[in-house]
């Protein structure tokens, strides 16, 4: 099959059309025409992915099957990955728009992804508790079952792996439900899957709309658990699905509104005016940890304004299959529309636009929108509360730390933060203020850092649940108490 392919199902290591007519309309947005059209999984189709998730679990072909070889498939898959990037790539910047030359969260990123998990498989293990002689009392972290898997579609092949590599890695059997903007990356994904071993049924797709093919999903009686990310409105469906089905375990990576926290002693204000523009810039905005509201100190807002407001003027906005393209359009209609509506009545609220506001449609044809930053934005105003997922910059100036730190916990979400401070004492006392993970002096993926092995959980309404390192395979286990009187 040629990776342009259409998207059907994929059950039992078989690649089906399905019974539905092919028809929820894909849209390229880098032209604004249509690309393909999904069909829209029905009921009996979730339910013939989950059962086969279901009879290979419980044959134990996966789960069961010794770590040396789960941990083989798995690094396959991710060099099957590694040699089809650039068309993971492509598919992904023709269904919504993420530059193919965005480095960040990539293809090639996806399988180093693959790859971590499969070295994590015998790396993990279970504790042996404190008890009397004649007992043996341990704890085993064990496979949770069928994983139904809900993702976005911003980052989409990089959203599949983040969620199929620890599910599978930790024995689960998967059914995934990609969103319905962007499913050719995850059929491709799926296919490699078999070809790397992995045996069928172990990994099913369901394409299809969130409202039809997501619900029955989620609703389902036979899945053990729901693995999600996506905003916190479905989010919050989700826990409700779970509640009234099976009471299966929820597993949330949702919105954020994440703080920049500027202080007046950081430093290089070149190379962080660079950071911030670019984390509000990559992937056009739509990143779920971009720095979308900049808090800084009263004494260099101006400046530091003026400079993440000459890069945004710098960027080469185009097709977003174009390898010089630096900023692609937004991913759809739907939200283009949010942006431009959330832009307009930004100033009507009083903020001040700097640089950008304007769509860019008429000039380049697709959903393309221009960066966007506004300065003497109120801390109540929509474009400071409201997750806009597009390329928008909020700036409030703070007077003292107190008010910083006030400001940058005026939000429901808490994904993460970033500080700039060269006093150290006071970054780790924001940092310590401020309820998401917090990045000091620097900004993901800037260095080699931790790599992998950082785990995050998000906090208050941006969800829960570890993704990431160690701590993020174990997220797709159940613990299992074993206790023995010998
Ligand atoms: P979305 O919530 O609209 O959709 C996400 C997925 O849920 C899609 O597959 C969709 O089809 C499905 N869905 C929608 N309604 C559903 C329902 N009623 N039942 C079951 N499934 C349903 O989000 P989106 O627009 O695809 O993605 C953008 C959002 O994702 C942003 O809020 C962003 O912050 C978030 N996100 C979070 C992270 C993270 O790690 N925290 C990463 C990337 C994106």
């Amino acid at each position: 099959m040629t990776v342009d392919a259409p998207v059907g199902l994929f059950i039992d290591g078989v690649r089906l059309d399905s019974v539905t007519p092919a028809a929820i309309p894909v849209i390229d947005p880098s032209f604004a025409t249509e690309a393909y059209r999904l069909p829209d999984s029905s009921n009996e189709e979730i339910d013939r992915a989950v059962q086969s998730a279901r009879r290979v679990f419980e044959k134990g072909s996966w789960a069961k099957a010794p770590p040396s070889e789960r941990r083989r498939v798995l690094h396959k898959l991710g060099d099957l990955l590694s040699a089809e990037a650039s068309e993971l790539d492509r598919l992904d910047a023709r269904d919504m728009g993420k530059p193919v030359g965005l480095r960040r969260s990539n293809a090639a990123s996806a399988a180093a992804v693959l790859h971590f998990y499969a070295e994590a498989i015998d790396k993990t293990g279970g504790e042996v508790f404190a008890s009397d002689a004649e007992s043996l009392v341990l704890r085993q972290g064990v496979p949770v079952g069928v994983v139904g898997a809900i993702t976005p579609w911003n980052f989409p092949t990089m959203n599949a792996v983040r969620k199929l590599a620890p599910a599978l890695a930790a024995g689960n059997c998967v059914v995934l439900k990609p969103s319905e903007l962007a499913s050719r990356s995850a059929m491709r994904i799926a296919l490699l899957a078999l070809e790397a071993g992995l045996p069928p049924g172990v990994l099913n797709l369901v394409p299809g709309s969130g409202a039809k093919a997501g619900e029955a999903l989620a609703l389902h009686q036979d899945v053990d658990m729901l693995t999600f990310t996506g905003s916190t409105a479905v989010g919050k469906r989700l826990m409700q699905y779970a509640g009234r089905s099976n009471l299966k375990p929820v597993m949330l990576e949702c919105g954020g509104k994440s703080p920049h926290v500027v202080f007046d002693d950081s430093g290089d204000i070149e190379a962080m005016a660079t950071a911030i523009a670019d984390g509000i810039l990559t992937n056009q905005g739509q990143v779920c940890s971009a720095g979308t509201r900049l808090i800084v100190a009263r004494s260099i807002e101006a400046e530091l304004c003026g400079r993440i407001a000459a890069r945004m003027r710098d960027v080469v906005i185009g097709d977003a299959g174009d390898p010089r393209t630096s900023f692609g359009p937004l991913s759809s209609a739907r939200q283009f529309e949010r942006v431009r509506t959330l832009v307009s009545e930004a100033s009507q609220q009083g903020a001040k636009l700097v640089t950008g506001g304007q769509p860019l449609s008429s000039r380049h044809g697709g959903y393309f929108f221009e960066p966007t930053l506004f300065r003497q934005v109120s801390a109540d105003a929509d474009i400071a509360r409201q997750e806009i997922f597009g390329p928008v910059l909020s700036v409030m100036a703070f007077d003292g730390e107190d008010e910083a730190v006030h400001l940058a916990r005026s939000t429901i979400y808490g994904l993460m933060a970033y500080v700039w401070s060269t006093d150290l004492s006071r970054s780790l006392r924001v940092a310590k203020a401020i309820r998401s993970s917090v990045f000091v002096n620097a900004r993901a993926p800037a260095g080699e850092g931790a790599g992998h092995a950082a785990a995050f959980e998000p906090m208050r309404q941006s969800g829960f649940g570890a993704e990431g390192g160690l701590a993020g395979l174990q997220s797709y286990q159940r613990r299992q108490t074993i206790w023995i009187n010998h």
